[in-house]
């Protein structure tokens, strides 16, 4: 992939101007839209890499945006929200969204939210080529044939709970997962207990931790969910 072409779909002048000049900037192509009937057709006909979505739109409501797009296509999805619009940000990243950006936000972050999105468009590139039930991230590593997980060497021992927590976190690495997503996943529907992910994430947290201090795999955003990050290595 030589240039990713970003989609920015914003009704804000000043927020677009200011991602727009950033992405160019860092050797982005982009295309805009100022709201969502103009957004979607921009989709369809030229097809853009990745979606810079803001959710507060004068015609539509960003959601719905999000869930039309997931219906066929899984291009990478950030939301831009304001901190009064944060059930629609959970809601958001509920339909498929991969990752958020709140106003007011800097280049630093919107750069960093999108060198993890580049990553993941590249190792999803270079996995499709390969037919492998092994994931590797730093020194964790997870056979999902064998159903172990190990640290280097070290074989860790986790529960039934914490390898679907692990190996949902690694199969979605870089996008951040909802509670609600999480507990649907891996309890099943209609369990809605938040406290009870909380208490088995830490557990999981503690053992990589034990077992390797550097690192830190799991990101914690409050309020909303948790994401693996990529460890370089
Ligand atoms: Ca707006």
């Amino acid at each position: 992939m030589n240039k990713p072409t970003i989609l920015i779909i914003e009704d804000d002048q000043a927020v677009r101007k200011l991602i727009s000049t950033t992405v160019e900037l860092e050797g982005y192509q982009y295309r805009t839209a100022e709201n969502g009937r103009e957004g979607l057709m921009e989709l369809v006909s030229k097809q853009p890499d990745i979606l810079i979505l803001d959710l507060g739109l004068p015609d539509m409501d960003g959601v719905s945006i999000v869930e039309n797009v997931r219906g066929w296509s899984n291009l990478p999805i950030i939301i831009i929200s304001a901190r009064s619009d944060d059930q629609d940000k959970i809601k958001a990243l509920d339909a498929g969204a991969d990752d958020y950006l709140t106003k007011p936000f800097s280049v630093e972050e919107l750069l960093a939210r999108l060198r993890v999105i580049l990553r993941r468009l590249r190792t999803d590139q270079q996995s499709s080529n390969i037919q492998s039930s092994i994931i590797a991230n730093g020194s964790l590593k997870i056979d999902y044939a064998a159903g172990i997980v190990w640290i280097d060497d070290t074989e860790l021992h986790v529960t039934p709970i914490e390898y679907k927590l692990i190996c949902l976190l690694a199969k979605n690495i870089g996008k951040v997962l909802t509670h609600n997503y999480i507990l649907n996943e891996v309890w099943g529907k209609y369990y809605d207990d938040v406290p009870v992910l909380r208490v088995f994430m830490a557990g999981l947290r503690k053992k990589l931790r034990q077992h390797s201090p550097n690192e830190d795999y799991i990101q914690t955003h409050i309020g909303v969910g948790y994401r693996m990050l990529r460890i370089e290595s």
